[in-house]
């Protein structure tokens, strides 16, 4: 069973147990009476220093210089290439002319390359019940033989609101790099495929034009994703499609510093989002995903730029979508082997993993070593103090959470802030407190039921994730089994501090990782799950705290406790946002058509309006929907003057009642020529199919529909100039009614000074400022 165990953590205490307490293994670490005071700062040292390397490997590497080795990835290659492609580093969207730039300088680059390129061009749907007419950057790498090929995908469009220099420009730009490190050696056995796609914004329409349209994506044996929800941070494979026991296999091998842990393809799967590689999913094809996620408040807004794309994460990014490519290619694609893994990287030096099928198995060995411990070494007599100390091991988790609640509110609304380090200060201070307050309370427990009752913790929590969440069961089964290996030479010899601190060395490697990725993953509403985290990983150390002397056993819990408060107060001192980090407001002017009245619209993420921009109209003091679908968008409005411009069209062009069943033949037109159109349906209607150019769009995973509210939202995010043909069909009994809406980028000159007005710590975000005209329309035919 390739399990393998982080080397040097299993301490040696058992060999002095056994020989009477002839041999003592680390003298001076007694963990009761007057010196126990020694052993709990040895542990808060050790678990201070092991929280100091996990947080310096999870920096990214240092960016090679231009004048690397060929072979090699190149952050300073890969920059130099991304400034060019990106040009004047304005958004370009699916549709927009930046985009067709954007798309020239990639291909001008393939070329430069003497890649073998060509041009998808389609009209296509993604998921989301946006479609638009994409075109995918295609190139190929021959490989040795044919036959099965790496895809290595990325994708060229942005946010409308940003110049995308992390999301996805990183990837676009590490794949041209990657590309030029390959074709400078010899071939690989199999044939790369590179696809710089389109329209992933818009709902990964390019990525599923390709899979449905193009011949090579029958060739596809495995694929590799890069993507960016920040723009700094290490590169983490943080998804893997299909059987993924050999990827992590040959994952572990090939990446020079691995960020990977199974438990983010276990949370990133009850997340909303989604990536490219999410189309391929269904297809069970064996896939990578690496992404960057620090500096997340730049995520989808101007600041997404190559000032804040960190060259150090570019070269993770880099390192780890190379090494993986080449490692694919030269692997067995036709037929890979089955199973999946249970992993996590040890300080991105290695990466420890097993069977999934192994967790239960390894869960409940430390279970029964758990127990066998208790029982034998505490006698009968003492299952009380184990059971306390089960319940202090249980308890200081939910205290550390429960304090964290306060830390949220304290950094200030989200989810993403300037300064998360003193929110992440707060959190692990919190599970410090809640640790050390629990081994007071809990003090009748005595070092023995804390050890006892904390390995019988783990090992219940390691048994509970392998049936409930197998990806997370390491974070426990690990701890478990160091804590229960450990149990009964340290019952034997409760005065030695050796087995806590070798157990806490162990929980932190496996632990402190996710306290520390947590608020750049969940934003800082997790607080409250790192301080859980982090009071586990602290948890080996409750029995050093038990033995500080009786007259001082409040003590370190309260400087847990002023540790806490302090970085509390820092949290809600320094700025919520700043320009590097800025809070999203969003400018909208919207103009009902069929009325004629027309307002300013302004989204704050806090709530709160900037008070230069409130100078500007007389905005209402509290928010409203913008618009009935608008549910994630409420808005401060004020009167605006109406433009003279048209509204959309649509325009009845035939159809048929059947029985009560309509179906209507349409033209979506936006005569001040927006680029992008889209269909409402009220949350009532039943609507059967939509169709735009004669393509049947796939009916939006229910998930898109909670976004407006239960409104149906069908869009054309490339709207021809002339208009698009829409067939709609409505089933019996819902209403016949539609809001159409065209939307194009910016507001109307108008509203310069509001857009000016807006604080230099805030930006748009997403689609970014637009203007935004709407008509109700009954849907009928004659
Ligand atoms: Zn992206």
């Amino acid at each position: 069973m390739p399990v393998a165990v982080p080397g040097g953590e299993r301490p040696a205490p058992s060999g002095g147990a056994r020989a009477g307490g002839a041999a003592v293994d680390f003298p001076g670490v007694a963990a009761d009476g007057a010196s126990g005071g020694r052993g709990l700062l040895l542990g808060v040292a050790l678990s201070g220093a092991v929280l100091a390397a996990v947080a310096l490997r999870l920096e990214p590497p240092p960016p090679r210089p231009a004048g690397a080795p060929a072979s090699e990835f190149s952050a300073a290659r890969a920059l130099a290439l991304l400034r060019e492609i990106l040009g004047d580093e304005a958004p370009h969207p699916v549709g927009s002319e930046a985009n067709r730039r954007v798309q020239d300088r990639i291909l001008a680059e393939m070329d430069r390359l003497g890649l073998r390129r060509e041009v998808q061009e389609a009209f296509a749907c993604g998921r989301f019940g946006m479609c638009a007419t994409v075109r995918n950057l295609l190139a190929r790498i021959p490989g040795e033989r044919p036959g099965k090929a790496v895809l290595l995908m990325a994708h060229h469009d942005s946010v409308p609101a940003g110049p995308g220099a992390g999301d996805d420009g990183s990837g676009v730009a590490i794949a041209l790099e990657a590309a030029r490190a390959l074709l400078s050696g010899p071939p690989l056995p199999r044939p790369v495929i590179l696809l710089v796609d389109d329209g992933e914004e818009g709902g990964l329409i390019g990525a599923q034009a390709f899979l449905d349209g193009h011949p090579w994506a029958r060739e596809v044996g495995a694929i590799v994703n890069l993507e960016a929800r920040g723009t700094s941070g290490p590169s983490l494979m943080f998804q893997t499609t299909g059987d993924d026991g050999w990827l992590v296999r040959l994952l572990a091998g090939a990446l020079p510093r691995p960020a990977a842990s199974s438990l983010f393809p276990a949370v990133y799967r009850l997340l909303p989002n989604d990536t490219d590689l999410s189309v391929f999913e269904p297809l069970r094809l064996p896939g990578v995903n690496f992404a960057l996620i620090g500096g997340a408040a730049r995520y989808h807004t101007p600041r997404d730029d190559l000032a804040h794309l960190d060259p150090g994460s570019l070269q993770h990014h880099g390192d780890n979508g190379l090494a993986m490519v080449r490692a694919l290619a030269g692997a067995d694609l036709d037929d890979p082997p089955r199973g999946n893994a249970v992993f996590f990287d040890v300080l991105g030096l290695l990466v420890v993993r097993w069977p999934e099928k192994a967790s239960l198995p390894l869960a409940l060995l430390a279970a029964v070593l758990a127990l066998a411990g208790t029982w034998v070494r505490t006698r009968r007599e003492r299952l009380g103090e184990a059971a306390l100390g089960l319940l202090a091991f249980l308890a200081a988790p939910i205290a550390a959470a429960t304090l964290a609640l306060a830390a949220p509110p304290a950094a200030g609304a989200g989810p993403f802030v300037a300064h998360p380090s003193a929110a992440t200060a707060a959190f692990l201070a919190a599970g410090a407190g809640a640790v050390f307050l629990a081994a007071a309370l809990f003090r009748r427990a005595g070092p023995h039921g804390l050890r006892a009752g904390a390995a019988v913790g783990w090992a219940a929590l390691a048994v509970a994730t392998a049936v409930l969440l197998p990806g997370a069961s390491h974070l426990f089964a690990v701890p478990a089994l160091a804590a229960a290996t450990v149990l009964a030479p340290s019952l034997a010899r409760p005065e030695h501090a050796a087995a806590d601190l070798a157990v806490a060395a162990v929980a932190g490697l496996v632990l402190f990782p996710v306290a520390l990725l947590v608020l750049d993953a969940l934003g800082v509403g997790a607080a409250p799950i790192g301080a859980a985290v982090a009071a586990l990983a602290l948890s080996p150390l409750a029995p050093l705290a038990a033995a500080f002397p009786q007259a001082r056993r409040w003590l370190p819990a309260g400087a847990a406790g002023a540790a806490f408060v302090l970085a509390l107060g820092v949290a809600a001192a320094v700025p919520r946002h700043s320009p590097d980090a800025p809070e999203h407001v969003v400018v909208l002017f919207h103009q009902d058509a069929d009325s004629g009245r027309a307002r300013w619209l302004v989204h704050a993420a806090s709530g709160r309006m900037p008070a230069p921009m409130r100078a500007f109209a007389a905005f209402g003091d509290r928010t409203e929907l913008p618009v009935p679908w608008g549910k994630v968008r409420p808005s401060f409005a004020a009167e605006a003057v109406p433009l003279s411009a048209p509204g959309p069209v649509l325009e009845l062009r035939g159809g048929a009642d059947e029985g009560g069943r309509l179906r209507a033949r349409m033209l979506l037109a936006s005569p001040r020529e927006a680029r992008d159109a889209y269909l409402l349906f009220p949350p009532d209607a039943v609507v059967e199919s939509v169709s735009f150019g004669g393509l049947r769009v796939p009916a939006p995973y229910p998930r898109a529909r909670t976004w407006f509210g239960g409104w149906q939202m069908y869009r054309c995010l490339t709207l021809p100039p002339g208009g698009i043909d829409v067939e709609v069909v409505l089933g019996e009994g819902g209403p016949r009614e539609v809001v159409v809406a065209d939307q194009s980028d910016g507001v109307p000159t108008a509203g310069a000074a509001l857009v000016a007005a807006r604080p230099p710590w805030a930006s748009p975000v997403q689609e970014g400022d637009a203007t935004l005209f709407t008509r109700r329309v009954r849907l009928g035919v004659h």
